[in-house]
């Protein structure tokens, strides 16, 4: 990005990232892709990364009219949900002409409704093992739609007004600017696609997914084992405690710098729900049988990844919000040129990312229970750690452009990344 913005024009992005529209094609073919390649790979008589059974091409595998209705269905009662008088309202950051937008806040009382309706589903004998059966097609319902919903965005950005634009997809590169998003926050009346998006139905979605494949599991007459009910809560939890911190979204990369584009929607709704849930689809088909050892040994990973992952968030974003926070007093903090001072004690004194840290570990006490037999349900950890390592480099760029000399200190009392004494 450069210049400054005349009349309300948000200047042309002239930096580049993923590769630029090169990329950007790349990852709107493979990223679709990798989705079905995760559902080949690992079915029920193998899940192994190079096995690939026979892939049909019959339409009707991919896609059917029970798969739309479910997906459709869905997304309409998240709609209506977010759009419940129910909740309160709270003020998003000063964007760049220096107003603020106003953000619904009450995911948690819908992830509440959501999981209270998948449970009277369940108790009404309602077949929820839909979930696991139709897998693929919903799949390919959110895909499609994925592409559909960031087409309307692209055209919607392109008729709307210039100071509306992202500065990081205003490339004038269609494809370029289809993928990271044209629009900073786009809305319809009061309804804002991407913080909508963002928290609610993928991230919903994909809570069900896992409780539908144990569904499958009682449906088949046999038990779920502890591994799948272990990956199954962990997530669970996952999900909700994001609702429930649901503000703090507000301040994050997605929210404050991206536009709403391919990256960002099909991120939410297709890959999320869809790659994420491949613990709890590989568990049903290949059960894996823990000792107590190995329980206990998951939950304390599990818990150390909780309590760094959220102690550091809830830490930054209290001193977003309030630097003088009379409980944050503790904490050193060094003043920048740029206004804003950056901790360097606590837990961002430890590493420059210590959230990323929690992420990791929990997620790899999401795949511990499913053993190491097959390296597919794997594919998260590993995943993310790059997702991770490539966002926390992109981070630290805007944070260089932000605070300059002062990022360099704050750089030289907090030497590392993520892993301490490590990256
Ligand atoms: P962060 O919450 O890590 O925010 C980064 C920003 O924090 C910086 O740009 C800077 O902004 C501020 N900051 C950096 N260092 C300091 C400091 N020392 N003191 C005060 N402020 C500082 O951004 P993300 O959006 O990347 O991550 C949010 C959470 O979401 C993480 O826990 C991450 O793991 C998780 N996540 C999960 C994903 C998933 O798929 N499960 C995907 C992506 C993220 P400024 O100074 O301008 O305020």
């Amino acid at each position: 990005m450069a210049g400054e913005e005349k009349d309300g024009k948000i200047p042309r992005t002239t930096e580049f990232e993923f590769m630029g529209p090169i990329g950007s094609v790349l990852m709107l073919v493979s990223l679709p892709l990798t989705v079905y390649y995760l559902y080949f790979a690992c079915q029920p008589e193998s899940c192994s990364m190079f096995d690939l059974p026979k892939v049909t091409f019959d339409l009707s595998d991919f896609l059917d009219r029970d798969a739309v209705l479910i997906f459709i269905g869905w997304m309409l009662f998240q709609t209506l949900l977010y759009l419940a008088p129910i909740g309160t309202e709270t003020e998003g950051v000063v964007l760049r002409n220096g107003t603020r937008l106003i953000y619904k806040i009450n995911a948690f009382y819908v992830v509440i409704v959501s999981f209270a309706m998948f449970g009277l589903g369940v108790y009404y004998d309602y077949p929820l093992h839909v979930l696991y059966d139709k897998y693929l097609q919903l799949a390919t319902t959110a895909i499609i739609f994925s592409y559909l919903l960031s087409l309307y965005l692209y055209i919607k950005a392109a008729m709307g007004p210039p100071s509306a634009i992202a500065p990081r997809g205003n490339s004038g590169y269609f494809v370029y600017d289809f993928f990271m998003g044209h629009e900073l926050n786009p809305r319809i009346g009061k309804f804002d696609l991407k913080y909508f998006c963002e928290l609610r139905p993928g991230l919903i979605g994909w809570a069900l997914l896992n409780f539908g494949m144990v569904l499958k599991i009682y449906e088949r007459g046999e038990q779920p084992t502890a591994a799948i009910l272990l990956v199954c809560f962990f997530q669970a939890v996952y999900v909700v405690d994001a609702l429930w911190h649901e503000k703090s979204i507000l301040t994050t990369m997605d929210i404050v710098h991206d536009g709403f584009g391919f990256m960002l929607v099909f991120g939410d709704l297709a890959w999320v729900p869809f790659t994420y849930s491949l613990q709890a689809r590989y568990l049903v088909d290949h059960p894996v049988h823990l000792s107590n050892l190995a329980v206990a040994a998951i939950i304390g990973l599990k818990l150390a990844g909780f309590m760094i992952f959220r102690g550091s968030n809830s830490q930054k974003d209290a001193f977003r919000r309030n630097p003088n926070d009379p409980a944050l007093k503790h904490l050193k903090s060094i003043p920048t040129q740029a206004g804003s001072r950056l901790l360097v004690s606590g837990w961002w004194g430890m590493v420059r990312h210590p959230n990323y840290l929690g992420d990791i570990l929990m997620a790899i006490s999401w795949s511990l229970p499913c053993g190491f037999n097959s390296i597919l349900p794997w594919f998260y950890p590993l995943y993310f750690i790059v997702l991770l390592i490539h966002r926390e480099w992109r981070d630290s760029h805007e944070c260089k452009k932000k605070y300059g000399q002062d990022w360099d200190h704050y750089c030289s009392l907090v030497k590392y990344r993520i892993v301490p004494y490590v990256y």
